[in-house]
């Protein structure tokens, strides 16, 4: 049995299993200060613990940056986040103290590329990249079967994009301006839009699915000049949009690099699978 724990910067998800069909115990967590909503991750388990089950081990999938160096002195911790008093935070420390068991930690989304590996559209393929499309945008690589990291890991919402003709936007990230998260994330969408994806309608809609599909494929494109991925699999928010989900422009063309593009299945596949069935019929078109 095995502990995990989706980190998110709105809420934390805990859940007890052995995959996303067999899922003991579960607990949301709005998210507060770091101590308080850490400390209410640790009790879950705790008391899991306390009531006799057996944890094997406990995986950390958190937003970042994170210092992910085993050796490091800052090890476990995210580092400079925009997010308010979350910089400097020690994710591993309290899980470690006090629980017996061992904890695995990497950004959230390097835990999604591996459920897509072991459970949903990326099954069986040695190279491919899950990319998610939410309030922000971020990606994991698995090259020749083992998760990218290097100095630190990925930063692929931060590429430079190449801007549409006709769009004037200046871009909402922090670092960058319009890097491919300045452009085409959720907080993007919500800046050009003046609401959030979600709550588009029409014609706006219409809008926002174009901008995000054209950012999209040129951000795929540079992604599959780099790593040479035999599949995209795309999550996120945004890719759940009402409507048509958002795909490569039509000026993307996989079929020179046979790279495909698909939707995520494993993080669907135990709240949606009837819509995550759909999806994967209308991607294949
Ligand atoms: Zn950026």
């Amino acid at each position: 049995m095995f502990g995990g724990i989706e980190a998110g910067g709105t809420k934390f998800v805990c859940v007890i299993g052995t995959g996303p069909a067999a899922i003991v115990a579960t607990k949301r967590i709005e998210v507060g200060d770091p101590a308080e909503t850490i400390g209410a991750a640790r009790n879950f388990f705790l008391e899991a613990l306390a009531e006799g089950m057996q944890l094997d081990a406990i995986g950390i999938g958190s937003f970042g940056p994170l210092e992910l160096r085993h050796g490091h002195p800052r090890y476990g911790c995210i580092t400079t986040t925009p997010k308010a008093g979350w910089s400097g935070t020690d994710m591993v420390g309290p899980f470690a103290s006090g629980l017996g068991v061992p904890i695995e930690f990497d950004t959230d989304v390097n835990a999604a590329a591996l459920a897509e590996g072991r459970w949903g559209a990326a099954r069986g393929l040695r190279s491919f990249i899950y990319l998610t499309l939410g309030t922000g945008v971020g990606g994991g690589a698995v090259v020749d079967g083992r998760l990218v990291h290097g100095l630190g890991h990925p930063e692929m919402g931060h590429i430079a994009v190449e801007r549409r003709a006709d769009d004037v936007f200046a871009g909402v990230c922090p670092f960058h301006g319009d890097c491919f998260e300045g452009m085409a994330s959720g907080t993007a969408v919500a800046a050009r839009f003046g609401r959030r994806a979600e709550a588009l309608e029409g014609a706006d809609r219409d809008a926002a699915i174009s901008i995000i599909a054209f950012y999209l494929a040129v951000g795929v494109r540079s992604l599959v000049y780099a790593l040479s991925p035999e599949r995209i699999v795309v999550g996120g928010g945004l890719s759940a949009m009402p409507g048509s989900p958002p795909r490569p422009a039509p000026n993307w063309s996989s079929s020179s690099l046979g790279t495909q593009v698909c939707p995520n299945t494993a993080s669907r596949c135990s709240s949606s699978p009837r819509r995550s069935a759909t999806w994967q019929g209308r991607w294949a078109r």
